[in-house]
């Protein structure tokens, strides 16, 4: 509760962080050869950056040893995205872990339970005391699991906007400046990303969904509504590979960028589904994913422009409809979720469709069809151009 009032400065943060990695596991990754880059994301609608990013870093020639989470609210989870591809095995021990990233150069497994398990006692007090939302406490909670995760870089990707943890643009900068200190001071090399959430990523929310939007993506046949995810997984991997050292941020864009049209990376995803137990024929062809029973085409009521997203309420909707999950033991469904079919910015014209809706349940489709319609704004003037990459912190 003082931290919560009176904050911490930056060795006291790194100080608690210590402790609580110290409290559990911490994974040694020395054995895998070269420098070794992580990723975290604050979590928001539709990011499905990791699953792009972290083939692109390892066609890039960087070992991706990557411990991820479930998804839960508005928020997704890469292992539950992972999970919709039949047979995937996110459960691995340490051994495996190493032999399938010494193997396919990538592997994405779930967090062992020993990874600082004080932060786990800490969250449920700070939860129970409605002291969560404190930088301090906040910045040393998600970067104790990155540390005791042991890799040698860590990049940040600090969401803003209607979807993010993080609302405001100055919170945002502090949450990541708070991030990046403790991480340098803890002898690992941080940077942050501040990338733009305020709209849904790419056009699909929900697990399946995203899996076969990505999949689209890096054999590059994706559609324009991909465009931003697209560019920020991409300063998101020119970053990690210039913090491990691959070269200027210009040289290491030119090579994610490379990597990604030149379908390496989708070689390395391919590679790290067949070696974590996953059916490759998916990846070969997405059509495989099932199609959620019931459906709905969203259209607008008037012409004009999207000039907003809620896009937290757009990902409640994706977990209404049974995408994510309203509490950690809940059950989610691969196929459910939304596809959208226009963003912010553009011009819709009455009667057109604005997403399609995915269910297993026919009764949720027309309340998650008024909460999204609620979630979208249409005025008679076109919205500022997005920013996609708001300000780089390390
Ligand atoms: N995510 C975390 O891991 N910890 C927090 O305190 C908040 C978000």
């Amino acid at each position: 509760m003082a931290i919560y009032f009176k904050g911490m400065d930056a060795e006291e943060t790194a100080g608690l962080t210590m402790e609580m990695v110290n409290s559990g596991e911490t994974v040694d990754l020395s054995r895998l050869k070269g420098t070794t880059v992580d990723k975290h994301s604050t979590g928001g609608v539709g990011d499905k950056t990791t699953l792009i990013v972290a083939p692109i870093v390892a066609a890039c020639g960087l070992p991706v040893a990557k411990m991820s989470g479930r998804g839960l609210g508005h928020t997704g989870g890469t292992l539950d995205k992972l999970e919709s591809i039949p047979g995937f095995r996110i459960d691995l021990t340490g051994d495996e872990l190493f032999s399938i990233v010494e193997k396919a150069g990538l592997c994405i497994a779930g967090q062992s339970a020993n990874l600082a398990p004080a932060d786990k006692k800490l969250y449920a007090l700070r939860d129970v005391t409605a002291t969560v939302d404190s930088i301090p406490l906040i910045a040393a909670s998600i970067m104790s699991k990155k540390i005791a995760a042991g890799a040698d870089c860590i990049l940040l990707d600090v969401k803003t906007g209607s979807g993010a943890f993080m609302k405001s643009l100055e919170d945002s900068e502090r949450l990541a400046r708070a991030m990046v200190d403790i991480g340098n001071n803890l002898g690992r090399k941080t940077a942050a990303l501040i990338t733009d959430m305020s709209v849904p990523l790419g056009m699909a929310i929900g697990n399946g969904l995203e899996v076969k939007e990505v999949i689209g993506i890096l054999r590059g046949e994706s559609h324009p509504l991909s465009d931003d995810l697209i560019e920020i997984s991409l300063n998101l991997a020119a970053n990690m590979l210039k913090l491990a050292g691959k070269g200027s941020l210009e040289e290491c864009y030119v090579k994610a960028k490379k990597a990604l049209t030149g379908k390496e990376a989708l070689g390395k995803l391919k590679e790290m589904v067949e070696a974590q137990s996953g059916d490759v024929r998916f990846i070969n062809n997405p059509d495989l994913f099932p199609e959620a029973p019931f459906t709905e085409t969203v259209t607008t009521k008037k012409s004009g422009y999207i000039s907003e997203m809620d896009s937290e309420a757009i990902g409640m909707a994706a977990m209404y409809l049974k995408a994510g999950r309203a509490k950690p033991e809940d059950k989610i469904d691969y196929s459910a979720g939304i596809t959208l079919c226009a963003k912010t910015g553009d011009f819709v014209e009455m009667g057109k469709p604005l997403a399609v809706l995915y269910s297993p349940e026919e009764g949720l489709l027309a309340d998650a069809k008024g909460r999204f319609l609620d979630a979208v704004k249409i005025s008679g003037e076109a919205p500022l151009e997005r920013k996609l990459v708001k300000g780089l912190i390390g």
